[in-house]
């Protein structure tokens, strides 16, 4: 191939820069046909300037909102200071972001990662590790219980206890070590544990399953649980922490602290992976040099953009305005009375909208959302799943409604199930 200069696309027509994009990519994803070029708050635009209201956040990556001012100025500043040491060297930039998680979870220990999947990896490893050194599980025994349905990454040790075919097809073999029970089953994940298991993983609300929020008490039940029978409790907040549900952590609505707490996503405030597992003394302190690492994890300009993300959801009442918020448009979608929809469910900005197959698919729900002007994206074959950044206001959530409310009449027109 010839070496011409290539530059990013700002002319011609999204249509003809996906075709054009579909040359060069792998096409793991199926994204909606929409090519963004700029976004600003809850706002993004296209290619031809239409406006969307951002009601998906990059899967709660830009809770912060895109490109918050205070998050663009540590960005470049710690970027034109001190952007990547590796931790062969220490940095003034780790320390007070650990400092800060450590604050606002209330646990003892941070370990910094990138991405939600490696923190993922990095909790399964704190798991068995404790395991065979405190509870002293006979070498290469250990199990972790976790739930169907879950989602916790895509490394191949993660997609070896989904349970989704569809992320497994042709990834064998897999990690053994791990036993899926039934989520929101306290009875099936007792009866699950055996002399040798070393921790329970589990979103406290299952994200890509569909916004499956637990019957209240199943999180201070698992808790309990887990002391009792000298297990950890791991919690995967990568997509329900950090203000989503309406508090700081979804354990927190029940108070159960876990032993374990994996952090990514919004922790990265928008605009770079940050992930990280936060932990008990008990838990961390028997990681030591050359059992785990990344090159990039802790890396000054991540631990500055944490350490800003971090104060901004503390300082700028975003949590607030998840929980204030997030009830209002709860109630709200759940007084849309439609018969093309099964279920409304969330806690906090939130929110999942079971659509009924019969009638419609949640892709074409989110395609007509998309063409009114507000970006969502389906999960599994029937969800639609709203999840703005924490930032937008009530008028921005009443506008939202409005255009959903218009949209399942169109769908419900479409289909004859209003007739
Ligand atoms: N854990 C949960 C609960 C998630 O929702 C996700 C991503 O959606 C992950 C882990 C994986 O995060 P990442 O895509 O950053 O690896």
């Amino acid at each position: 191939m010839p070496n011409k200069t290539i530059e990013k696309v700002t002319t011609g027509t999204s249509a003809e820069a996906i075709e054009h994009e579909s040359h060069f990519v792998a096409k793991n994803y199926k994204p909606l046909p929409v090519l963004l070029t700029r976004a600003n708050g809850v706002y993004a635009w296209d290619l031809e300037g239409k406006k969307y209201l951002d009601m998906m956040s990059a899967y709660s990556a830009v809770s912060a909102g895109h490109s918050h001012p205070r998050i663009i100025k540590v960005l470049t500043e710690q970027a034109a200071t001190l952007a990547m040491t590796s931790r062969a060297y220490h940095s003034n930039t780790l320390g007070p972001f650990m400092e800060k998680l450590i604050q606002v979870t209330g646990l003892d220990l941070a370990l910094p990662m990138n991405t939600g999947a490696e923190a993922v990896e990095t909790a399964i490893k704190a798991a068995r590790q404790w395991g065979y050194v405190v509870k002293k599980i006979p070498e290469n025994k250990a199990e972790i219980i976790v739930a169907d349905g879950n989602f916790h990454g895509r490394t191949t040790t993660i997609i070896g206890f989904s349970s989704e075919a569809e992320y497994k097809k042709n990834f064998g073999p897999f990690t053994p070590g791990f036993v899926s029970v039934p989520f929101d089953d306290l009875k099936a994940i007792e009866a699950a544990i055996t002399p040798n298991t070393c921790a329970v993983m589990m979103e406290p609300i299952q994200g890509e399953a569909g916004v499956k929020v637990p019957k209240a008490g199943f999180l201070s039940g698992l808790r309990k649980l887990c002391t009792e029978k000298n297990v950890l409790m791991i919690m995967d907040e990568v997509q329900s922490g950090l203000g989503r549900t309406g508090k700081m952590f979804a354990f927190q609505h029940e108070n159960a602290v876990p032993d374990g707490l994996i952090l990514g996503k919004a922790l990265g405030g928008g605009v770079l992976p940050v992930s990280a597992l936060v932990g008990t003394k008990e838990v961390m302190e028997l990681f030591k040099p050359g059992s785990h690492g990344s090159t990039f994890g802790g890396n000054p300009l991540a631990c500055a953009v944490g350490l800003e993300a971090l104060n901004i959801l503390t300082e700028e009442g975003l949590v607030e305005n998840s929980a204030v918020l997030g009830e209002y448009m709860l109630t709200q979608l759940r007084g849309i009375n439609s018969p093309i929809i099964r279920e409304v469910r969330g806690r906090g900005l939130w929110i999942g909208v079971d659509f009924d197959p019969k009638h419609i698919s949640a892709r074409k729900v989110c395609e007509m959302m998309m063409a009114k002007g507000i970006l969502s994206k389906e999960t599994h074959e029937t969800i639609v799943r709203l999840a703005p950044p924490l930032v937008i206001n009530k008028e921005q959530v009443d506008w939202a409604i409005g255009v959903m409310r218009e949209v399942i009449r169109d769908a419900e027109a479409q289909t004859g199930a209003g007739a």
